[in-house]
């Protein structure tokens, strides 16, 4: 909980230069203030504008959100089935998870600068696996979803639901000009990965003005989303005064929403201080290996091998007969996170049984090996979590192609990562080892086909000049 104020006032520098806010008391989030001392300063400048933003969102979240009156009112209309008239007071969008952690994360700060740009109080459904691990965002009120909302229920948030606003249009529940007053009480907005493309133009004026009348949408994603948003010719405005630097969209509300609970934070803190804090420079390495595109351990160590040293990520190594052992006394770490403990082994391997070219010292080191990932275990996430904080105070960053948790890793960071390509579909290898990407934005992997009225298909990378495909997802988009 965090109601209590604190008694002094920390400083611009501890808020991020205002980014967070300056109303909770430190020792409840250690982490909201501590984490960023890890790392360098943000190499992004934060708009005035954001901050305003970001205040005035958190005063309409406390006068609106759970256990105020506004609240109960607004439950109470969806439980009797009617939507609020035109222009309440206050409008929510509830959000509900799919898919792992990193995937999480990326939707929650979608769907948050989603909340920002239409008017929207955001609270979010915790499952038990996610129960603990953040700390409330949000001064002086919560963003969890009381228990006892009576709409969503989980098995029924699919493509195929009769309240997707898709299906309603499809099916005539609901028309571009039906008035406030006759839309049914909610509507729910399927942004799923569904094959490969965010559905059906959601992403227009013409159907954000609709959906912008409901007083409760329910929203489902696994997918970073917020490009999208940028192609929204309505929201276009606002967000160029909200992100004069498109690349810096995660990583300025990732930084502001996510904070470890004094748990995870305990566990990155104490990890970072015994192996990381003394070291002069740090390189994250995280390897994801996906069920429907393995690649074989060999195959995976070989591209990380010659990323390595394509890239000149590590010191070269000697042979151990030249060992002057003299050096500068400066000592590399690497961090390594991956479910496997194979990478760590042969990597720690090498620079155990030779020395480097230069004297350096490496250091290799991985805080977990899970072996399989469990997306309903709760202790489980927590080390997710820590593992993608300390990947986020690395200086260097290389990391596994189309994975979610890397990107917000390297997002957090700002840092821009190499990125370990994954192989053709009909290929066991990726020729190129890895490339670097343009841009610490993630990577929306099913870009809308914005025809809208259109309807026809049109590669907006092409049409908007702060949007490109991505390094690792031919088709997908990123802002930078
Ligand atoms: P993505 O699947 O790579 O896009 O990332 P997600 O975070 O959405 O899902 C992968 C899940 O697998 C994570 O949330 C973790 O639960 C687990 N996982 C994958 N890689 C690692 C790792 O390196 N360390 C830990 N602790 N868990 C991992």
């Amino acid at each position: 909980k965090n109601v209590s104020a604190p008694a002094t006032v920390p400083s611009q520098d501890k808020l991020l230069g205002g980014l967070l806010s300056a109303a909770f008391e430190e020792s409840t989030c250690q982490s909201r203030y501590k984490s960023s001392l890890y790392r360098k300063p943000s190499p992004f400048p934060l708009s005035p504008y954001l901050v305003k933003k970001l205040r005035k969102y958190e005063a309409y979240h406390k006068k609106c959100g759970p256990g105020t009156q506004r609240y109960r009112n607004a439950v109470e209309q969806l439980q009797a089935g009617r939507n609020a008239d035109d222009g309440p007071e206050c409008k929510y969008v509830v959000w509900f998870p799919c898919n792992g952690l990193g995937n999480r994360m990326l939707t929650i700060a979608s769907t948050f600068l989603y909340a920002l740009l239409s008017g929207r109080v955001m609270l979010v459904n915790v499952p038990r696996e996610q129960e603990g691990l953040f700390c409330e965002p949000f001064p002086a009120t919560s963003w969890v979803l009381p228990g006892g909302f009576p709409e969503g229920n989980p098995m029924k948030l699919n493509v195929g639901a009769p309240e997707s606003y898709v299906n309603m249009l499809r099916n005539g529940v609901i028309r571009h000009d039906t008035p406030a007053a006759s839309l049914p009480a909610h509507v729910y907005l399927h942004v799923e990965q569904t094959r490969l493309r965010l559905s059906d133009n959601i992403f227009c004026d013409d159907d954000q003005k609709l959906l912008g009348k409901f007083g409760w949408m329910i929203l489902k994603s696994d997918s970073y989303f917020a490009p999208a948003l940028f192609l929204t010719p309505m929201y276009e405005r606002e967000l160029a005064r909200m992100f004069p630097e498109k690349e810096a969209v995660f990583h300025h509300l990732g930084r502001y929403l996510f904070h470890p609970t004094n748990k995870v934070w305990g566990i990155v803190r104490r990890y970072y201080e015994a192996y990381l804090a003394r070291v002069d420079e740090k390189i994250g390495f995280q390897i994801r290996i996906f069920p429907e595109k393995p690649v074989k351990f060999e195959n995976m160590y070989d591209q990380l091998t010659r990323c390595i040293r394509k890239q000149r990520l590590l010191p070269e190594l000697g042979s151990p007969a030249n060992a002057t052992g003299e050096h500068d006394g400066k000592v590399k770490a690497v961090l390594i996170a991956s479910l496997y403990s194979g990478y760590y082994d042969k990597i720690r391997g090498l620079y155990y049984e030779n020395p480097t070219k230069t004297g350096e010292v490496v250091a290799v080191y991985q805080p977990s090996h899970e072996e399989k990932q469990e997306y309903a275990s709760n202790e489980h996430n927590q080390k997710a979590l820590a593992e993608i904080y300390l990947l986020s105070y690395c200086d260097k960053i290389a990391m596994s192609a189309w994975s979610t948790f890397g990107y917000v890793a390297y997002g957090f960071a700002g840092v821009k990562p190499w990125i370990l390509l994954r192989p053709d579909w009909d290929k066991e290898v990726s020729q190129v080892a890895c490339v670097r990407s343009t841009s610490v934005e993630p990577c929306l992997h099913s870009p809308p086909i914005l025809g809208c009225r259109a309807k026809k298909e049109v590669d907006v990378a092409r049409v908007k000049p702060y949007v490109r495909h991505c390094e690792d997802v031919g088709f997908g988009l990123k802002l930078f």
